[in-house]
């Protein structure tokens, strides 16, 4: 079956606390966000800047949580004000993969992987694997 998987980074800079953690983490602080985000098609969509059915899907529309709270996205927010519940790196995952699947054609699969420093990352995906 034919299979085109798009990969795009990008970062963010926003400020955060755990609610209900027992430690520094439950104390207002700031990370630089890298996320990764693989979406896997078995088709090609058109978009809102093509009219043809050839990408899976606008870099564009996988990169919104880059922009500013203003633009929508979460760079240079407090996730706590952004995301409802905990703002652990696995429910900000959680959170772009959802909001994202929101922004795209049907039927693709999302991978988001999310940096929280240089060497403590999360995966998510809605699928097993
Ligand atoms: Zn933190």
């Amino acid at each position: 079956m034919p299979t085109w998987t798009l990969h795009t980074e990008f970062k963010f800079d926003a400020a955060h606390f755990i609610d209900g953690y027992d430690g520094k983490c439950g104390r207002m602080h700031g990370h630089s966000y890298k996320v990764y985000i693989a979406a896997k098609s078995h088709k090609l969509n058109p978009s809102k800047y093509l009219k043809s059915a050839d990408m899976v899907c606008d870099f564009k529309e996988l990169k919104w949580a880059a922009s500013v709270a203003e633009k929508g996205g979460l760079d240079h927010t407090v996730l706590n004000e952004e995301i409802q519940g905990s703002t652990t790196a696995e429910r900000i995952a959680e959170y772009i993969h959802k909001e994202t699947k929101a922004r795209i054609p049907d039927g693709i699969d999302l991978t988001v992987t999310v940096w929280e420093t240089d060497t403590s990352w999360v995966e998510y995906t809605d699928k097993d694997v």
